[in-house]
């Protein structure tokens, strides 16, 4: 990875911020018509303990709760919203299981449009505070989120919705929004920057809900070879809940197309029971790119709990589905002693607030004392 510290943009000058440092490798978008609240260029933290213990020779964690929504969706809402204002269009309509949506509404805010969002019946309401703030006209509709077959007449609606009012869509996956979603290849650019000066890890975990995130990843990568930037990729390990995991048993029962499942996961991020990019994610597992592993919702808040007391940050449970994955790589010896991984932290903790005070126990556990009994 000897060249890739130098691939940030230099023609974009020196005030190019958030994703705009990369511009010259996404869809054009001319300087005028950049939105950004300066997302991306997130931390890359070297694990204190857990790596250690899980006997790795290095573990990193990719803090993109870090972004100012509080999870990397605002890299893709950074691109999207300005691609919506080069092309004419006069809002965005999107769907969202709560971080698309809280980003895209800060997003579309700052750009002054309008922005129509399609939630889960389930959402959490923490992050429909934030798209609600940012003035977003949100819907909830029934069933989505629970339902595969509900799930996929959402989406096609959405696009029927944007082709006949000039709306962008925003919908966080390829196969609706594939130019928005070249945003996602600068956590790749990011990491290979940032691990200019390590071997290049062994395996990237990335959790999995519709498969975006992991495609993304994955072409950033590709892209980076392609350039000569790096010789080699990763292993790109797809982590999904166990609960809402058709992608990784389709990998291990050797199909190519993920059936549709309904979601029993309570983890909100992860519940995709139709993932588009599912297929995208499944032929980077076929071509030996990377490997699936799913872990059940209690790993997940095992793990989550453990990163807060132990290493200090405090991520989303939807993020701490790639630590749960290294957990289980390791135990499962796909992961050796000695690798070294990365872990995309792909949200805040603050996203979650109700499993934050169930994690945390405050009421409970927090003695009051009088100020006397604390002097004798
Ligand atoms: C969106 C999201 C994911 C899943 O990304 P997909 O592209 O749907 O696979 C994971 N974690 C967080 C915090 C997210 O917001």
């Amino acid at each position: 990875m000897n060249d890739a510290q130098h691939i940030t943009d230099q023609q974009s000058g020196e005030n190019a911020t958030g994703i705009w440092r990369f511009a010259k490798w996404l869809p054009a978008v001319p300087s005028n018509q950049r939105i950004t609240l300066g997302e991306g260029n997130t931390p890359l933290v070297a694990s204190r303990s857990l790596g250690k213990e899980l006997g790795l020779s290095a573990l990193h964690f990719k803090l993109e709760g870090a972004n100012p929504t509080g999870s990397y969706k605002d890299r893709i809402s950074a691109l999207g919203v300005s691609l919506a204002l080069t092309k004419g269009k006069v809002g965005c309509i999107g769907t969202s299981s709560g971080n698309a949506g809280a980003s895209a509404a800060a997003y579309a805010a700052r750009a002054g449009i309008p922005y129509y969002l399609y939630v889960l019946e389930n959402i959490l309401q923490a992050k429909m505070v934030q798209a609600a703030l940012h003035k977003a006209s949100i819907t909830r509709i029934q069933g989505f989120g629970v339902s595969a077959e509900i799930g996929d007449r959402v989406f096609e609606w959405i696009e029927e919705q944007a082709k006949e009012r000039n709306l962008e869509t925003m919908i966080t996956a390829y196969k609706y929004n594939a130019n928005a979603m070249e945003a996602v290849k600068t956590i790749s650019f990011e990491l290979a920057q940032q691990l200019a000066f390590c071997p290049a890890p062994d395996a990237v975990f990335i959790p999995v809900g519709g498969g975006g995130l992991y495609a993304g990843i994955s072409n950033g990568f590709r892209h980076l070879r392609q350039l000569g930037r790096i010789d080699s990729i990763p292993q790109l390990a797809a982590v999904q809940s166990a609960g809402c995991s058709n992608i990784v048993r389709a990998w291990t029962n050797g199909e190519a197309v993920p059936a549709p499942g309904d979601s029993t996961s309570m983890i909100s991020g992860l519940q995709v029971p139709n993932p588009p990019d599912g297929e995208r994610v499944l032929e980077s597992l076929i071509s030996k790119e990377g490997f699936g592993v799913s872990v059940s919702d209690s790993d997940v808040w095992y793990w989550q709990e453990r990163l807060a007391a132990q290493e200090g940050i405090w991520c989303e449970p939807a993020a701490a589905l790639s630590l749960a994955g290294v957990a289980e790589a390791v135990k499962d010896g796909r992961l050796k002693a000695g690798s070294s991984a990365v872990c995309i932290l792909t949200g805040a903790g603050y996203k979650d607030g109700e499993r934050a005070v169930a994690m945390a126990g405050v009421q409970e556990n927090i003695p009051l004392v009088d100020i006397n009994r604390l002097e004798n």
